[in-house]
């Protein structure tokens, strides 16, 4: 179960271009009107006998389906960080591709961070890792990962892994999707494991690039496909 108080998107950097939600050939909302949902207080609704609809101890993914920062949700965005401070016994996971937005969008009692918020910072090419990465170290924020999804180039991620907990690697899904090499995703498992930082393969993308061949992967096998390869290293990590 995912938590979408709002939905809606654009593309903000070259890992949007086929975004599977807002893409030319998105199939599951295809639409970009930014508007919140009717699940928008979906943790904090209670059952006929005062019982929270969403039970507790367990990892919710937030936003998965638009971007948690979008400026068009700021005063949504309000609510939504009252919610996520009413259920303290909920990881709420948040992953972005705005998190230039961060500062400007916390809530006045944020201090150093709440402790059920995981923030995972988006990055798909150096470009962005480069730019994102620094400001993401830099916040106020008690759990962090970076998500390389969709992963379309070697990355260097060395400079930054001291200040995170965890990386997560992705390819691309959809008919135009771009490669996702192995190589790329084997030099990222090796940079996190001199750091010390557990890593994994989600899934392979559409096009998975291995032994000098590009395999064409259904959709709904990539996370199967990814874990095949027995690469992940988790160290017992709950993941979504
Ligand atoms: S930020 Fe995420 S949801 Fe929004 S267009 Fe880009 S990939 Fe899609």
């Amino acid at each position: 179960m995912n938590w979408e108080p709002w939905t809606g998107c654009y593309k903000v950097s070259e890992g949007c271009e086929n975004c599977y939600f807002y893409g030319p050939h998105a199939k599951r909302y295809g639409q970009n009107t930014i508007e919140k949902t009717d699940k928008y207080d979906w943790p904090i609704r209670k059952t006929a006998k005062g019982e929270y609809n969403i039970k507790g101890n367990k990892i919710l993914p937030t936003c998965f389906a638009t971007d948690f920062f979008l400026p068009e949700a700021d005063e949504w965005r309000k609510e939504a960080w009252a919610i996520i401070k009413e259920r303290t016994d909920i990881d709420f996971l948040i992953l972005t591709k705005r998190i230039d937005r961060f500062l400007i969008s916390l809530p006045s009692d944020w201090g150093s961070g709440y402790d059920n918020v995981n923030i995972g910072c988006t990055v798909e090419n150096q470009k962005t890792a480069d730019d994102r990465l620094p400001r993401f170290l830099s916040y106020p924020i008690k759990r962090r990962f970076i998500a390389c999804a969709p992963l379309l180039e070697n990355l260097d991620l060395t400079p930054y892994l001291h200040g995170v907990d965890h990386v997560t690697v992705g390819g691309e899904t959809g008919r135009d999707a771009r490669e996702c090499d192995l190589d790329w995703v084997l030099s990222i498992r090796e940079q996190c494991v001199k750091a010390d930082v557990t890593f994994w393969f989600k899934n392979t993308g559409s096009f998975f690039k291995h032994d000098g061949i590009t395999e064409k992967i259904n959709p709904f096998k990539q996370t199967s496909r990814a874990k095949t390869l027995g690469i992940d290293i988790l160290k017992g990590k709950k993941l979504f």
